[in-house]
């Protein structure tokens, strides 16, 4: 965590070393290994040398992870890496922002655009109103969904960069999603549904989401358009993890939870289930995003719950000529209503998902690594979303009396600043003056060092 994972913490231990006379040839081979063994691997490497390659890196990591890690200790550039930790724990209130445009509604408040003063970096600040959360008895989910969303680190899944609280709300301050979400691009851009190439890419790069969701035991529940937002290079994120929940390593979970129409068999029928339920979310997704309808209900259609719950549990959905071989082969194995037969259940932890040929055209070391580009970018002069005059006002809650314990949860919520988020914004390259590579605190952050 301290030398490889944290940004800041990476760059600070490889000066480190390279000031060291007698790490400089360690440090060399370190960069010729990383370099070769990054994502452009060259067709003549074989097998056995890459294997080669990553045992010595591993004996590297390791030599370095002793007498020079604790030599690292007692040096000006580990003084300096606790100076910036230190900048990185102070308290976070809302001066830090400046606020822009709102972007949407949500059940306990309001997400608006936001800008960090000091970087520049643009968020979004999603606001649970206290009042709301506390008459609606949303406490554990609220804390339940703020706590997930700092365990994920992932360019498939929205990150949470800060968490604070204002005299009225609690506030996530998560990644900018600026080019709408999904239903928005399915249903409000001309014809409905997408093209093949998109309809792919989309669901290649949820399919990594829930991938690294799933590794850290993480069932998301809630897949469908509205949830799978696109940034200004039209790549996607799953987002709202409101309704998602950890797993206990093997246990299953029970729970009616999910959104009518999209909930998988099993959850309807109130057995115990586990992640399966987000392969048969991604079936509906692509399911939706072809045929421009979800797949157990007509686009407009008024059906009462018992009903749709029943077509989903009995009958067999439809495919129309929108649908080619592939698509309709992924979508049958997704949707499959057994959970044990489902495509991606089979306990390989995705990759038979990745595997399908639906996705014989998508390299997904190259898309995991963000090499590839989407291939619709949203026009930054175009707002995705609905116009701010339709997003209906939130009203306050008044009456409403704090108490200690709400005041406990508050404090829990109220964590600051999220390390890796944080460090990735500070030392972004935009705010970096060209050439620069020293790492240092801004000269705003070193006054309130302090
Ligand atoms: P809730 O959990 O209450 O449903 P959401 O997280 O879905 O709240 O957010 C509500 C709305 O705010 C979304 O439908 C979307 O329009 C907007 N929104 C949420 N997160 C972001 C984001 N990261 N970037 C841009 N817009 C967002
Ligand atoms: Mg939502
Ligand atoms: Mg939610």
């Amino acid at each position: 965590s301290l030398c490889v994972k944290q940004p800041i913490g990476k760059e600070l231990f490889q000066q480190f070393c390279w000031a060291q006379p007698d790490l400089q040839n360690y440090m060399t081979l370190l960069k010729d290994l990383v370099g070769q063994t990054g994502t452009r691997m060259q067709p003549n490497v074989t097998f056995l040398l890459k294997c080669k390659k990553f045992k010595l890196r591993k004996e590297l990591h390791r030599f370095l992870s002793q007498e020079p890690f604790n030599k690292y200790q007692d040096s000006m550039f580990f003084d300096r890496f606790l100076q910036w930790k230190k900048l990185e724990r102070s308290q976070i209130n809302k001066k830090l922002f400046r606020q822009y445009r709102l972007l949407g509604k949500g059940g306990f408040g309001e997400v608006w655009a936001c800008q960090v003063r000091a970087t520049g970096m643009m968020y979004a600040c999603k606001k649970l109103d206290k009042g709301h959360v506390k008459r609606r008895r949303g406490e554990n989910l609220a804390l339940n969904e703020k706590q997930l969303l700092e365990e994920v680190d992932s360019r498939f899944v929205v990150n949470l960069a800060y968490s604070y609280e204002t005299k009225r709300t609690l506030c996530m301050v998560l990644t900018m999603m600026s080019g709408g979400d999904l239903k928005f691009h399915i249903y409000n851009m001309g014809q409905r549904g997408l093209d093949r190439n998109r309809v792919c890419f989309y669901a290649a790069e949820v399919c990594c989401g829930l991938t690294h969701l799933h590794e850290k035991l993480i069932a998301y529940r809630d897949l469908k358009p509205e949830n799978i937002l696109l940034d200004d290079k039209g790549h996607i994120r799953i987002s709202d993890l409101g309704l998602a929940v950890k797993l206990s390593e093997g246990r299953l979970v029970r729970g009616h939870v999910g959104t009518l129409g999209y909930m998988a068999p099993e959850v309807i029928n109130g057995h115990k289930y586990g992640l399966c339920v987000d392969w048969w979310g991604l079936g509906c997704l692509i399911y939706e995003m072809t045929a421009g309808k979800p797949p157990f209900k007509g686009r407009k259609e008024n059906v009462m719950r018992q009903e749709l719950e029943l077509r989903i549990t009995k009958e067999q959905e439809t495919y129309d000529e929108k649908f080619d071989e592939e698509v309709k082969s992924i979508c049958t194995a997704l949707l499959n209503k057994n959970p044990k037969e489902r495509l991606g259940c089979s306990g390989s932890g995705g990759r038979d998902v990745k595997s399908h040929p639906f996705f014989q055209e998508i390299n997904f070391r190259m898309l995991e690594a963000g090499l590839i580009e989407a291939p619709f970018t949203p026009d930054p002069r175009h707002v995705y979303c609905s116009d701010v005059q339709d997003i209906d006002e939130f009203s306050t809650v008044r009456g409403v009396v704090h108490t200690d314990k709400d005041d406990q949860f508050y404090k829990q919520f109220n964590t600051g600043s999220v390390p890796l988020s944080w460090q990735n914004e500070v030392t972004s390259p935009n705010r970096k003056v060209k050439g620069q590579r020293e790492v240092r605190p801004c000269s705003s952050c070193r006054g309130r060092l302090q």
